[in-house]
C-alpha cells in the first residue's frame, strides 16, 4: 500500500483542485486512492475533489489520534501553552479570513453575509475556547478531618467528530475547538456534501501547532466513514450533529463500546409574537429565525404562533416582507437567500410543502422552486409561509430544513405554550413580548434547550448550544462542552498521623 504523504504540513492556497485528508499529522490520499467531487449548489458545478476514505482510513486516523492521546505529548503541555495554540489558530484564521469565507459560501451556497458571520464565530470559537480551559479546573471538596479530596479534569481520549452540512466551517469549529482545549484528541469526518473548510481548518491547527495525531481528519461515507468511527472501541467518545434518526442509531452502535455520546440533532422551534411584543423587532426576527442560512439551521424558528389581536397586521408586513427577499448570486452582498444544499434535499422541501397542501393548508407565498438567472442549475426554494395547519399535520410536526414557515394563531400565554410544547423537539424556541413577567414565565414553561426572548440570535461563543428531548443531548459552545470533553477524576488521601484500621485487625 503506497501512501501519497507530504514531509511536512505546508500552507497551501486554500482554492484548489483537490484536498487530501490530514492523519497523523500528514496530507494523505485515501488507501484506495479513489476521491469523490464536492459541488457548489449555487451553480451545481464541480468545484474540487476529496479522497473517498473507507473504513481502513479510519483505522489510520484512529490510530494516529489514539498514539497522540497515549504519547501524552498535547494533555500534557502546560494549559497556557495549549491556549497559545488555539489562539493562533484564531489569528491564522482571522489572516485568511475572506478566502475561508469564499470557500464556504462556493460549497454551501449560502449567503456571504452568512458565511462571514459563521467563519468569524468560528474563530472566535478558538478564543473562547483558549481562555475557558486556562480557568477551567477540578475542586477541593469538603471533606471529614484527615481526608482531602480533589478531582481533576482529565481529557476523555479520542473523539470521533461527525458534522452535517448546513454550517460547515463552524460547526467543524464548535467540535474541535472544545475538544483540543481540553487535552482530546479527534477523528473528525465532515458532511459528505461540505468537506472543503473543514479540511481547511484541519490543516490551520496543525499550521497553529497541534502535534500530528490531535486533528485528523477523514473524508467519506457516514454509513461507511461515520459507522466505523462510532463502532470504533479506540474512540472514546463521539460527538454528533445531524439528523435526529442519524443520531438515535449512533446512540444504540455506541453502547456495544458504551462511549461517551454526545448529540445535536433535529428541531421544529417554536417562535412566539404576543399582541404587546415590538412589530418591527418581532418582523424582523421571526423573517430572520426560519429564513437564515435558508432555512437550514437546526433551530431555525420554523412554527410561528401569532396571538389572534395582531394577527392580521402581523401577517402582512411578514408575508409582504418574505416576499421581497432576494434570491441569487450568493457572492452579491444584496442577496438574502442562497442556495439550497442539494437537489435531494431541495425535493424533501418540496415533499413537505406538497403534503400540507394534500392536508389543506394554504400556501400563502412561495412554495416553489426557483429557477435563478445565471445559477439556472443551482438548487433554489422560494421562502414559503404556510396558514391553515395544525398540530397532526407533518409539515407542522416535522423538521424540513428549508425556507418552510408555519403559522397559526393562539391567544393566551397558557395554550401558546402548551402548543410550543406539542413537539417531539425541544431544541429553540423565541418569544417576543415587551412584559417582562410574560416573558419570563414563557422562558421557564418551554421545554427547549434555547429560548431567545426578543432577540434574533441563538448563539454566541459562550452560550451553551443544545437540546431537550429529541434533539438530543450535551451543550456545545460554552463552557460546559468542556465537561463533556473530560472525565472527572476523584483523588482521595489521608494525612493523619496515625495508621487507619478499618478492618480492626
Ligand atoms: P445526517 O444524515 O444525519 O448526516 C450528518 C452527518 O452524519 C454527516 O456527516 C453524515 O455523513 C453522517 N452520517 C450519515 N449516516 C451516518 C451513519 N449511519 N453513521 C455515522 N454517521 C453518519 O444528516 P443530513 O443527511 O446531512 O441531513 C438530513 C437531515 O438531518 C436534514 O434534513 C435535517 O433534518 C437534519 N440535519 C440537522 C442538523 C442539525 O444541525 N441538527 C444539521 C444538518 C441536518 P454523509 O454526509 O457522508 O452522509
Ligand atoms: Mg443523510
Amino acid at each position: 500500500m503506497s501512501v501519497t504523504k507530504e514531509k511536512k504540513l505546508e500552507p497551501l492556497a486554500i482554492k484548489r483542485d483537490y484536498y487530501q485528508m490530514i492523519i497523523d499529522g500528514e496530507r494523505v490520499d485515501a488507501l484506495s486512492k479513489e476521491t469523490e467531487p464536492t459541488f457548489n449548489p449555487a451553480t451545481g458545478e464541480i468545484i474540487a475533489h476529496v479522497p473517498k476514505a473507507s473504513v481502513e482510513d479510519v483505522e489510520r486516523a484512529v490510530r494516529a489520534a489514539r498514539k497522540a492521546f497515549d504519547n501524552g505529548k498535547w494533555r500534557r503541555w502546560p494549559v497556557g501553552k495549549r491556549a497559545r495554540v488555539l489562539n493562533k489558530i484564531a489569528a491564522i484564521m482571522r489572516s485568511r479570513f475572506n478566502e475561508l469565507v469564499e470557500l464556504e459560501v462556493l460549497n454551501s451556497g449560502k449567503t456571504l453575509s452568512a458565511a462571514q458571520g459563521q467563519v468569524m464565530q468560528a474563530i472566535e470559537d478558538f478564543e473562547f475556547y483558549a481562555g475557558a480551559i486556562v480557568g477551567f479546573r477540578g475542586e477541593v471538596n469538603n471533606m471529614p478531618q484527615g481526608f482531602l479530596n480533589y478531582t481533576q479534569k482529565e481529557p476523555v481520549g479520542v473523539c470521533g467528530q461527525i458534522i452535517p452540512w448546513n454550517y460547515p466551517l463552524m460547526m467543524a469549529a464548535w467540535k474541535i475547538a472544545p475538544a483540543i482545549a481540553a487535552g482530546c484528541s479527534v477523528v473528525l469526518k465532515p458532511a459528505g456534501l461540505t468537506p472543503l473548510t473543514a479540511i481547511v481548518l484541519t490543516e490551520i491547527c496543525h499550521e497553529g501547532g497541534v502535534p500530528p495525531g490531535v486533528v485528523n481528519i477523514v473524508t467519506g461515507p457516514g454509513t461507511t466513514v461515520g459507522d466505523e468511527i462510532v463502532n470504533h472501541p479506540d474512540v472514546d467518545k463521539v460527538a454528533f450533529t445531524g439528523s435526529t434518526p442519524v443520531g438515535k442509531d449512533i446512540m444504540e452502535k455506541a453502547s456495544a463500546t458504551l462511549k461517551r455520546v454526545t448529540l445535536e440533532l433535529g428541531g421544529k422551534s417554536p417562535n412566539i409574537v404576543f399582541d404587546d411584543a415590538d412589530l418591527d423587532a418581532a418582523v424582523y426576527g421571526s423573517l430572520f429565525g426560519i429564513f437564515y442560512n435558508t432555512g437550514q439551521s437546526c433551530e431555525a424558528r420554523s412554527r410561528l404562533y401569532v396571538h389572534e389581536n395582531i394577527y392580521d397586521e402581523f401577517m402582512e408586513r411578514f408575508v409582504e416582507k418574505t416576499k421581497q427577499l432576494r434570491l441569487g448570486d450568493p457572492f452579491n452582498k444584496e442577496t438574502q437567500i442562497g442556495a439550497i444544499i442539494s437537489r435531494k434535499q431541495l425535493e424533501v422541501i418540496d415533499g413537505y410543502v406538497k403534503s400540507a397542501v394534500e392536508d389543506g393548508a394554504t400556501i400563502v407565498t412561495g412554495g416553489h422552486e426557483v429557477k435563478v438567472e445565471g445559477f439556472e442549475n443551482g438548487y433554489w426554494y422560494a421562502p414559503t409561509i404556510i396558514t391553515d395547519v395544525n398540530h397532526s399535520m407533518k409539515v407542522v410536526k416535522e423538521e424540513i430544513f428549508g425556507p418552510v414557515v408555519v403559522v397559526m394563531k393562539f391567544k393566551d400565554e397558557k395554550e401558546v405554550i402548551e402548543l410550543a410544547n406539542d413537539s417531539e423537539y425541544g431544541l429553540g424556541s423565541a418569544v417576543w413580548t415587551k412584559d417582562h413577567g410574560k416573558a419570563t414565565r414563557v422562558a421557564n414553561g418551554i421545554q427547549a434547550g434555547i429560548v431567545m426572548v426578543n432577540c434574533p440570535f441563538s448563539a454566541f461563543p459562550g452560550t451553551p448550544f443544545g437540546g431537550y428531548k429529541q434533539s438530543g443531548f450535551g451543550r456545545e459552545l460554552s463552557v460546559e462542552a468542556l465537561d463533556l470533553y473530560t472525565e472527572t477524576k476523584s483523588i482521595l488521601s489521608y494525612y493523619g498521623s496515625k495508621p487507619l484500621n478499618p478492618l480492626g485487625v
